[in-house]
Parts: structure tokens; C-alpha cells; sequence
């Protein structure tokens, strides 16, 4: 019990307050807790392979084989994953209206799985596999198993935005939105290091909402915190959760 506790209680409190709205901004911390490999610290996945070769649109046109590889092993591994307390916190505190939107870097749909709903994707998601010509949709087994377009022939493709490719307009509009219309922001493992990520706390921050970064390493928006931790985000949320109580 010191300043931490007390910081935290502020925290608790705009979040409950009325009308408040909180976003939540989740990177591949979140899901390391279900299993699942963090992109850029030491012992990520990016430490094994080099993403700037695999999950990009110039290895999807050009070397197929490999990009298809590095997906569809990714695929399986997020088959696999379930969501964690984080992810199940997160949806109750939405049911309860404590929680008014995720926006998140990850593709392994794990929200939406705890029961989240509201939920903008700005990397896009596995479930949403396309033609890579003509864009008609197809199913994850299907590009697992190398099938073509069952429309024009073409090649599949995850519905995933690649290194090359621009975010999808319509989760970064809500997203920015929802970061100007934050009462609170709580970035949840991410390292914010890649724009926009990194520009949407501040945005947050700049309006006047309470600032909140829970990520192991440190990031370049702690300075702005108004509560920073990098204790387990598990742990972190049942802490807060038992401030704000029933
Ligand atoms: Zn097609």
C-alpha cells in the first residue's frame, strides 16, 4: 500500500466515473499469457525470424512458399492459444461499461474470443482469410491447405496487414476517435514503438484522459504516465479490478 495503491485507486475511479470512457490499446504482450510469442522482446518471435522477410507483401508476391510457411505455422500456434484472465477481465469490464472499445495490434482474434465486442483491429485478423487477387473471402483451412480462389483461381491470403501495407481507414478512424474521446487509456503490452501506436496514447493524454501503460519493457510514452507498471498484465487488471470492486 503506498502512492502506487493510491494512483491506482484514481485510475478505478475515472474509469467508474459516470458517462466515462476508457479505451484500451493491446499489443502481443497481452497474449503471452495464453502462450503466444511477443513480436519484438529478446526471446520473440522476431528474435528466430526475420519478419521483414516473411510478413511482408513483397515475400507474399514473391516467395509465396515461405510466406505461406510462416503464416500458416502462426496459425496453427494461435489455433491453439485461449484467452487469458487479461482478456477475460477486459470483456467483463465491458459488460459492465467500464470498458467502451479495445483497440489492438493483435491478429489473433483472442478479444473477441473472451467475449469482447467492441474491438478494432488495426492489424486486421486471422479469421478473415481473401483472394489475394480479387479479395474473395476464403476460410483459414483453406489457405493452410494451399487451396485456390474457389472464385478466380488466385492465391489466398490472411486477412492480416502486412510490413508494406497501409491499417485499415475504418479501425484507424475509430481508433482515433476513440482515443480523443478517452476519459482513461490503458495501454496493455505494447512497447509502442510503431506509429501510430504510438501516437494514440498521446492523442489520449493531450485530451485530458488518465494515462495508464502496463508493458514489461519500457516504452517511450512512460514519461507521459499517469500510472505506469510492468508487473504482468494478468496480475495488473485483477489488481485493478479489485479496486474498483463489484
Ligand atoms: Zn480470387
Amino acid at each position: 500500500m503506498g502512492a502506487d495503491r493510491e494512483r491506482l485507486k484514481v485510475l478505478a475511479e475515472r474509469m467508474s466515473a459516470p458517462g466515462a470512457k476508457t479505451a484500451v490499446f493491446t499489443g502481443a504482450g497481452m497474449s503471452t499469457e495464453s502462450g503466444l510469442s511477443d513480436f519484438r522482446s529478446k526471446d520473440g518471435l522476431w528474435g528466430k525470424l526475420d519478419p521483414m522477410e516473411l510478413a511482408t507483401a513483397t515475400a507474399m508476391r514473391h516467395n509465396y512458399g515461405e510466406f505461406h510457411k510462416f503464416y500458416s505455422n502462426r496459425f496453427v500456434q494461435m489455433e491453439q492459444a485461449l484467452p487469458n484472465d487479461g482478456h477475460r477481465i477486459l470483456a467483463d469490464w465491458e459488460s459492465r461499461g467500464l470498458v467502451s472499445c479495445i483497440i489492438t495490434q493483435n491478429i489473433d482474434g483472442l478479444h473477441a474470443a473472451a467475449g469482447s465486442s467492441v474491438i478494432y483491429e488495426l492489424h486486421g485478423s486471422v479469421g478473415r482469410v481473401r483472394c489475394m487477387d480479387c479479395g474473395n473471402p476464403a476460410t483459414r483451412a483453406d489457405f493452410i491447405d494451399l487451396k485456390p480462389c474457389k472464385s478466380c483461381g488466385g492465391r489466398l491470403r490472411p486477412g492480416v496487414v502486412l510490413f508494406e501495407e497501409g491499417l485499415p481507414s475504418d479501425a484507424l478512424d475509430s481508433s482515433w476517435s476513440a482515443s480523443e474521446e478517452a476519459a482513461v487509456f490503458i495501454v496493455l503490452g505494447s512497447s509502442l514503438q510503431v506509429s501510430p501506436a504510438n501516437q494514440m496514447p498521446a492523442i489520449a493524454k493531450r485530451a485530458g484522459a488518465f494515462l495508464a501503460i502496463c508493458n514489461r519493457d519500457v516504452t517511450p510514452l512512460d514519461g507521459m504516465a499517469d500510472y505506469r507498471t510492468n508487473e504482468g498484465i494478468g496480475e495488473f487488471l485483477k489488481e485493478l479490478d479489485s479496486v474498483i470492486g463489484d
